[in-house]
């Protein structure tokens, strides 16, 4: 239940060859088809099955890095359990390349699930949407998926490719439910009934293969329309305790329209983790201006709630300046001293992450 690749294998590719062993991969950036396995450890990227599998960071179980001075370490190993020592292989997932380069990665592989369902299941508010999906969490079902697309997302896929998604609708949930084959029929029905009761009006399930890939696609196909709306899109990543999320749902919106922006939000409900897209110009100083005032709000909101800046993208160059307020003083400065023992001549990714 293990494989040992090199960094620059696609995240599919790997997918698609653990499954033809009856075997599943889970991680599932919805960039997959072209992220490498290097650049999702060093981001510790997440997806939609995020919900019931965690990110990259929970099938990680050994390294091999260059560091900064040449020398190649490994980390960890191929055991499950490991407590020798500090946990270097967790320190370096995440790190954004700031710690070193990863040559070669151990991950840890599970069984591939007996059967899959998808459902779309349409909201005339978000907030009743949002409010489902403390339904379904509360009667402790565990989907594999439980993602939002809100009204301009949908919109904006339509316009590129006509999947038939409800554009009439404020939010839809996509909701994937996986295992064994009567399980996935029992919490199917379990969260069609939840939806219904807090006000769904249209529940679409897959029926087939064919029907569920189409809906991915649509799910998949969201980020990529929305950057072909303007010249710039721009994306946040904030998450917050699952209570918060309709709070921090609505949060965005109005950020959105008090600094005259368009916003496209979709992201991992079930998590807490809210994407913003912001659609824009950034040549319009005056809007650039205005997102970034936005982006501030969003962060200050995230953290109030007690969430955090972000989940699965990193911190990379635009967060930094928000990085003391997030973890505060001394977490910083630890960090700031981890990055100087690995690289004291900072020549990995400068200016990302930590500075
Ligand atoms: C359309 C789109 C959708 C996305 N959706 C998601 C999503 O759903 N979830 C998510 O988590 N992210 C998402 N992302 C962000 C990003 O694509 C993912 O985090 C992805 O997994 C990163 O892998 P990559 O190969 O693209 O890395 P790159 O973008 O090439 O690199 C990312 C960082 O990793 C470093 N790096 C790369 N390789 C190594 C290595 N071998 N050793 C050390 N450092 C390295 C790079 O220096 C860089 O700082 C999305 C991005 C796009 C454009």
């Amino acid at each position: 239940l293990q494989c040992t690749v090199e960094p620059s294998v696609v995240v599919e590719k790997l997918q698609q060859e653990a499954e033809k062993q009856g075997l599943f991969y889970p991680p599932d950036p919805a960039s997959l088809k072209a992220s490498t396995i290097g650049g999702s450890i060093a981001q510790s990227s997440g997806g939609p099955r995020g919900f019931k599998y965690g990110t990259t960071k929970d099938y990680v179980l050994g390294l091999e890095v260059v560091l900064a001075d040449g020398t190649i370490i490994k980390t960890g190993g191929t055991t499950v359990k490991n407590v020798t020592g500090y946990n270097l292989t967790q320190l370096l997932v995440g790190s954004e390349g700031t710690l070193g380069v990863v040559t070669s990665a151990t991950l840890r592989l599970i069984p591939k699930p007996e059967q899959r369902q998808v459902l779309l299941a349409c909201f005339d508010t978000a907030e009743k949407a949002v409010e489902a999906v403390t339904g379904i969490i509360s009667a402790k079902i565990t989907p594999s998926t439980l993602d939002i697309m809100d009204k301009n997302t949908m919109q904006t896929i339509e316009k590129f490719h006509q999947t038939g998604l409800p554009t009439d609708m404020d939010a839809v949930l996509v909701i994937e439910v996986d295992g064994f084959e009567e399980a996935v029929k029992i919490q199917t029905a379990q969260i069609m009934d939840i939806c219904q009761k807090y006000g769904a009006q249209n529940i679409r399930a897959s029926q087939n293969q064919q029907e569920a890939d189409e809906l991915w696609f649509a799910r998949r196909s969201a980020f990529g329309a929305v950057a072909r709306l303007r010249p710039n899109v721009l994306t946040e990543d904030t998450v917050v305790p699952r209570d918060k999320i309709p709070h921090m749902f609505r949060r965005i919106r109005e950020i959105a329209e008090k600094h005259r922006l368009t916003v496209c939000i979709m992201g991992h409900i079930g998590d807490g983790n809210i994407h913003p897209n912001f659609s824009l110009d950034l040549r319009d100083k005056d809007e650039a201006h205005r997102f970034e005032l936005a982006a501030a709000e969003i962060f200050e909101a995230a953290l109030e709630l007690g969430g955090t800046l972000s989940g699965e993208h990193g911190i990379g160059y635009h967060k930094l300046a928000y990085m003391e307020k997030a973890v505060g003083k001394k977490n910083l400065e630890l960090m700031r001293a981890i990055k100087n023992i690995f690289d004291p001549n900072g020549i990995l990714n400068p200016g990302k992450g930590i500075v």
